[in-house]
């Protein structure tokens, strides 16, 4: 019987109930179990070795934890506890492994941790919680055979314990391998978001998990526990969303109510509290500036006072009407962290990095600062790219004028380069030739910032869904235009007259294009041909395409945005256009600085003239693709552009991304032109040329 009892857990509940129920008389003084807060502040102690505050463990300094904890007492009804969280949050050592020896003590029972894998569960019990168990002198419930002392290990692989009327499994997420054979009336699923979303056909994770909890019914209790990632996939916010949504609140200390910490607060008069800061005139944060504004009273709170702050605070629910019955939820940010640890200055200046003043938004920092310090999930920009703030970007200067003068008075120094791309469509079948280019001139100037010079396009074609009734009705009427060379209506003899045009300048000079890029994409055959013709020209053109291969943008992967082409490496190069949509989106939200200044990409546009740059001509194109998750079997793989729908046109986008690629291609071309430019950077060219 008790060597079974050992390996065989379902035997070992069935055990522990008759045993329990022979002995009533013996356990009736543990039938009431102790207060669950009072019995881990006397009886768990920390060793010197895993945290500077050692000795008898005490939520002084955490606070926050106590309610979460006291939910794991079995008088509690409550089933599934959430808690969504920032990093350095203290849930491992004041949530987790406190709760596993009072249960190991005072209401043994079967019990699970898991962690994003099985080193890492591992890892947990060897290095936090055995060291624990030790100082805490609680090792005498351990059975003798897996006693684990620091120099003794035989027999014990960190995965499982046996106490009396209970046992401690660690497994990780991996695999639903890991979840087979045993049952566990609690568990704790730790690093959650690491888990997968589903086991293929095993099912979700959390459905594997409470699979081995169903013989315990209600008294059953899991632990849901993790630093969020992305919005849409991460599981712990989609735990969060389920239950009560709580939220850390502090008393204000002048006006007595009970406010969210929180980093940014929208005040009811549309100003923002929470945490407020100043930086000098060179945009460096002024530290003893940093403190938390009180939206209700406006009064500012100081850092020192956030231990008096978190031993009076609250959580507060965010909705009254939680999906899941008997779930609480928890979201703790980072700005009630103890002393000690990271404070609101190392905050602020995170955040600034992430969002520098007047410059662009890092979105990978602005993720990773989201996840870590404010424990929330972070979307990147799943969103269609918005073009009104974009159209007012415009400026005055003329639609086929180089805006030289606008450009030194918007000091941003000198036009280096005019770039001109196209993007082809239509039909070329042998019966029906109808096509369409378009394209844009774009002028690069020394601080990154660029002017639209001019935009058109040759041919006709349109799709039939992207025509209006008119236009269909009256399309015998249209001119069809073609991609094969020297005959009447091809698009190459007019887009060469673009190629070879001297544009005129605001200042009275004129300039001509520098580099030409095009679209080999819809027909590489015809398109490279014209490419060659203008080569012997002496013009400096390359054909772009988008890598195929990969259709996605992989996460966290910034490559070269540029590779040359294998089968045409003098005249083609590849684009990872995923990536340089998600920077031209991330340009179209540049503004411009509180002193007129305009960030690195910013975006000008001239006046609308003669139909030029209208919504409906020009800008709506900006707004004609939708960033969407590659999602395998529930993991974001990464992101890629589509059409938001059918007859959503997104000809001047692509023909931006070539234009943003087309000064790379010219420094890739000035690299390999002399071995003295090998090295040469983006940068270094701009001081070589605004030297001249
Ligand atoms: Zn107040």
């Amino acid at each position: 019987m008790v060597a079974q009892f050992i390996n065989d857990d379902l035997l070992a509940e069935q055990w522990l109930q008759s045993y329990l129920k022979a002995n009533e008389d013996i356990f009736d003084f543990k039938i009431i179990k102790p207060e669950i807060i009072a019995w881990i502040e006397s009886n768990i102690k920390l060793p010197r070795t895993s945290s500077e505050y050692s000795g008898h463990f005490s939520y002084d300094l955490t606070p926050y934890w106590k309610e979460p904890v006291s939910h794991m007492h079995p008088n509690s009804p409550v089933r599934t506890i959430s808690i969504m969280k920032c990093v350095q949050s203290g849930a491992t050592e004041s949530v987790i492994i406190p709760v596993i020896l009072y249960s190991m003590s005072e209401d043994p029972c079967s019990m699970l941790l898991t962690a994003g894998d099985l080193s890492l569960a591992k890892d947990t019990v060897e290095k936090r919680i055995d060291p624990v168990i030790l100082e805490s002198g609680l090792s005498h419930l351990l059975r003798p055979h897996v006693v684990k002392r620091a120099n003794n290990r035989s027999g014990d692989t960190g995965e499982s314990k046996e106490f009396i009327g209970g046992s401690f499994r660690a497994r990780g997420t991996q695999s639903a391998t890991a979840f087979r054979q045993f049952p566990a009336k609690k568990v704790w699923a730790d690093d959650y978001d690491a888990a997968p979303r589903e086991l293929g056909k095993e099912g979700s994770v959390r459905g594997l998990i409470e699979g081995r909890q169903n013989s315990f019914g209600d008294k059953a209790k899991s632990n849901y526990i993790s630093t969020p990632t992305e919005t849409l996939t991460s599981n712990i916010n989609e735990m969060f969303m389920l239950g009560t949504q709580k939220a850390w609140h502090w008393p204000c200390p002048h006006c007595g109510t009970f406010v969210k910490v929180e980093f940014k607060i929208e005040r009811e008069d549309g100003n923002i509290a929470g945490i407020v800061w100043s930086t000098d005139n060179k945009n460096r944060l002024i530290p003893s500036s940093v403190a938390f504004m009180c939206p209700n009273c406006a009064n500012t709170i100081q850092e020192k006072s956030k231990y008096e702050l978190n031993i009076n605070g609250i959580w507060v629910p965010g909705t009254d009407s939680p999906v899941e019955r008997l779930h609480e939820s928890y979201h703790f940010c980072g700005l009630a962290l103890p002393a000690g640890f990271t404070g609101w200055v190392k905050i602020v200046e995170e955040f600034l990095q992430a969002n520098p003043p007047g410059g662009r938004t890092n979105v990978k920092k602005l993720k990773t600062w989201n996840n870590l310090r404010m424990g929330l999930p972070f979307a990147e920009t799943g969103e269609t790219p918005r073009v009104n703030e974009l159209m007012q970007n415009t400026r005055k200067y003329f639609p086929g004028v180089v805006p030289d003068v606008t450009c030194a008075a918007d000091c941003n120094g000198s036009i280096i380069m005019l770039t001109l791309a196209c993007d082809l469509n239509g039909i070329m079948d042998k019966d029906n030739e109808d096509v369409r280019l378009d394209w844009e001139i774009l002028a690069h100037t020394t601080t990154g910032a660029t002017y639209s010079v001019d935009h058109g396009s040759i041919g006709t074609f349109k799709r039939l869904r992207e025509r209006t009734k008119e236009e269909q009705e009256r399309d015998f009427e249209r001119d069809k235009w073609t991609l094969t060379h020297n005959v009447k209506n091809s698009v190459w003899d007019t887009f060469e007259e673009v190629i070879k045009k001297e544009y005129p300048m605001e200042g009275g000079n004129f300039m001509s294009i520098s580099i030409t890029v095009v679209d080999t994409g819809f027909s590489e055959k015809l398109a490279m041909s014209f490419i060659q013709k203008m080569k012997q020209d002496k013009v400096l053109i390359y054909g772009v395409k988008g890598r195929t291969e990969a259709t996605f943008r992989k996460i966290g992967r910034d490559t070269s945005a540029i590779t040359r082409a294998k089968e045409h490496p003098n005249s083609l190069y590849i684009l990872e256009v995923n990536q340089m949509k998600d920077d031209l989106a991330q340009m179209m939200k540049l503004r411009e600085g509180s002193d007129g200044s305009q960030p690195n990409g910013f975006m000008n546009f001239p006046e609308s003239r003669d139909g030029k740059y209208t919504m409906k001509s020009y800008f709506s194109h900006y707004e004609g693709e939708r960033r969407t998750e590659e999602i395998k079997e529930g993991n974001v793989l990464g992101f890629k552009w589509d059409k938001k729908n059918s007859s959503s046109q997104n000809h001047f986008w692509d023909v931006r991304i070539y234009n943003n690629a087309a000064p790379m291609i010219y420094l890739d071309v000035l690299k390999r032109s002399d071995p003295r430019y090998k090295m040469l950077t983006w940068e270094d060219f701009v001081m070589l040329v605004s030297d001249l």
